[in-house]
């Protein structure tokens, strides 16, 4: 197996299928609070449990304070990004990667049947690849040196 090979699903299932999410309503000043308590850089806005939207920090750097925008006033509605670029489990971490680069985005929802069941980020591939890595080396010096 290559190190892109693995799917989205392998990963989520290591990583955890949680998502911490954001209404439209709540203000720009809740979603970046919520960023920075959760140590995290996206949040999918659901609207009841319709993903309608993706709230990063990016969105926060560029469509604020440039924008002549408060975050205290301002409604993550306002700023959010609605056309929702998805990935599904079955799909691969090669696939994924070409998304992002392509996209230029850091971010990806999992999407099973309509339903959002993880958040895969830029750097949990890092992470993922890094592992994978050191995994295919360990296997090849056992079996260079006869183990
Ligand atoms: P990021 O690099 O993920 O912080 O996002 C850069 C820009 O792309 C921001 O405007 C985000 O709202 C938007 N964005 C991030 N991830 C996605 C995604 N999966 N689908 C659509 N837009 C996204």
């Amino acid at each position: 197996m290559t190190m892109t090979s693995g799917t989205i699903g392998t990963i989520l299932h290591h990583k955890g299928a949680s998502v911490w999410t954001i209404s439209p309503q709540a203000t720009v000043f809740e979603a970046i609070q919520l960023l920075a308590r959760k140590n995290i850089g996206a949040l999918p806005v659901v609207e009841g449990d319709k993903l309608i939207g993706i709230f990063t920090e990016r969105d926060y750097t560029r469509k604020v304070a440039l924008e002549g925008k408060t975050s205290h006033t301002t409604k993550v509605r306002e700023i959010l990004t609605s056309e929702v670029v998805a990935i599904s489990p079955n799909e691969t971490v090669e696939d994924a990667m070409r998304l992002m680069t392509e996209k230029r985005i850091r971010h990806l929802p999992v999407l099973e049947e309509g339903r959002m069941v993880g958040l895969i980020s830029i750097g949990d591939m890092v992470n993922w690849i890094i592992s994978a890595q050191s995994a295919a080396i360990d296997q090849m010096e056992a079996y260079l040196s006869g183990r």
